[in-house]
């Protein structure tokens, strides 16, 4: 397909697509095997409470990762928040600005100062100088985010927590099925974190999951998950309600047995993206090392304001008209969202590199329902608009201004 300037719907033309497409639209396993998952579930008519699914799902991530323990949880930033408590963080605790907001307000919500530290914008991962830079006598802890899947500076952030005798915790939440130097991910740090939430690699509806090989923290992070309740009747421990249910197990077992099949449509997706991307002036796609185990599940470019004749907001706007909407992740960054804004003024000041960065990623449509035609067609109205950029700049100003 060759666009012409009339096909723009920006310029007047009819969106590309008929239904929008989406970023993050959930991969589903096969459905006859997650029916009769679910018809046991009624039959026995054990929906919750450490029932024989949630067991199961456990086991599977323990034998896929390599770890002792996995702890179950409804979502990821509960996950986070009772690994942070099990940990015994206080104080101040440092965190990459450019993640999902749910890091900064796992430590918040329990009154720790998330204390954001700037990336490596060639990796978008933390930076551990910055981390380095940014402890203080309050510091105890360090939570070092996977993003996009790619591992972050695992032994540079090993040495410094061990140097400073602080405690090192991973966010793994975009990690799940990928490794660092050949090592699975979920065994690094005390512990690691990761996301079964409908948008991310791997789902069961909602989800989480901390996974861990020290056998006194697994104990404690179980109790916390449950009320503290040790036994009928019996509370030893102060805890939330942290648990799984049966059905998002099932979901999430029936999401694992898909993997491989989803990581080949993932990297088929990268592949084409790549292909047909990086060829246009200012605009590159992150690369995933292939001597890694990767899931490909962020198709994240970057649009250089410098080289490219549109911005990224002006692209996503384009996008937008042709229903194909592109989402700006992790823009502004969690420093410039309240309350940390207010709380913090000044972050910023200490973050050149995720403001840069923030203002010129956008995460791409992927997953299942996008196949290599879907792809080439996106790709071909960013080179159309790139082509025409004059006059779309004008009509994008225009509209600006009323
Ligand atoms: C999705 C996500 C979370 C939160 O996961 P939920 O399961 O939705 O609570 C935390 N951190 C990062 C980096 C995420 O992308």
């Amino acid at each position: 397909m060759k666009l012409t300037v009339d096909d723009l719907a920006i310029l007047g033309g009819r969106p590309a697509f008929a239904e929008k497409l989406y970023v993050g639209r959930p991969n589903i396993g096969d459905r006859t095997r997650l029916l009769v998952r679910l018809n046991d579930i009624l039959d026995t008519r054990w929906l919750t409470n450490g029932g024989p699914y949630v067991e199961s799902f456990e086991g599977r991530i323990t034998e896929l990762t390599g770890v002792k323990h996995c702890i179950a949880t409804c979502n990821a930033t509960v996950a986070l928040e009772i690994a942070i408590r099990a940990l015994g963080l206080v104080g101040e605790v440092l965190i990459p600005s450019f993640t999902f907001v749910a890091t900064a307000h796992a430590l918040q919500w329990q009154q720790i100062r998330p204390v954001f530290c700037d990336i490596d914008p060639k990796t978008h991962c933390m930076d551990p100088r910055s981390v380095e830079a940014m402890i203080t006598p309050r510091t105890t802890g360090i939570i070092g985010v996977h993003l996009w899947g790619r591992a972050c500076y695992v032994n540079a952030l090993t040495e410094i927590a061990a140097r400073h005798k602080l405690t090192l915790l991973f966010d793994a939440a975009h990690a799940f099925g990928c490794s660092d130097r050949g090592r699975m991910i979920g065994s690094f740090g005390e512990a690691e974190v990761f996301s079964f939430h409908a948008t991310k690699f791997v789902n069961s509806l909602e989800g989480g999951a901390v996974v861990t090989n020290n056998n006194a923290l697994a104990r404690k992070l179980r109790l916390m998950r449950n009320f503290g309740f040790t036994g009928y009747d019996k509370v030893n421990y102060v805890g939330t309600n942290g648990k799984m249910t049966e059905v998002c197990a099932a979901v999430g077992l029936t999401s694992l047995e898909a993997l491989n099949e989803i990581v080949e449509v993932n990297r088929r997706n990268y592949e084409v993206y790549r292909e047909n991307l990086d060829v246009l002036p200012g605009v590159s796609v992150i690369e995933y090392d292939p001597t890694e185990h990767n899931n490909y599940h962020y198709i994240v470019a970057e649009i250089d304001p410098a080289s490219a004749p549109l911005n990224r907001d002006e692209l996503l706007a384009i996008l937008l008209n042709e229903n194909v909407l592109a989402r700006r992740y992790f823009w502004p960054g969690c420093h410039r969202m309240e309350p940390y804004r207010t709380l913090y003024p000044n972050s910023h000041l200490f973050l050149p590199q995720t403001e840069r960065v923030a203002a010129q990623v956008m995460s791409l449509p992927t997953g299942q329902t996008i196949t290599p035609e879907i792809i080439r067609a996106i790709c071909d109205i960013i080179r159309a608009a790139f082509e025409n950029a004059g006059e779309i700049r004008k009509i994008l100003e225009e509209k600006t201004a009323v």
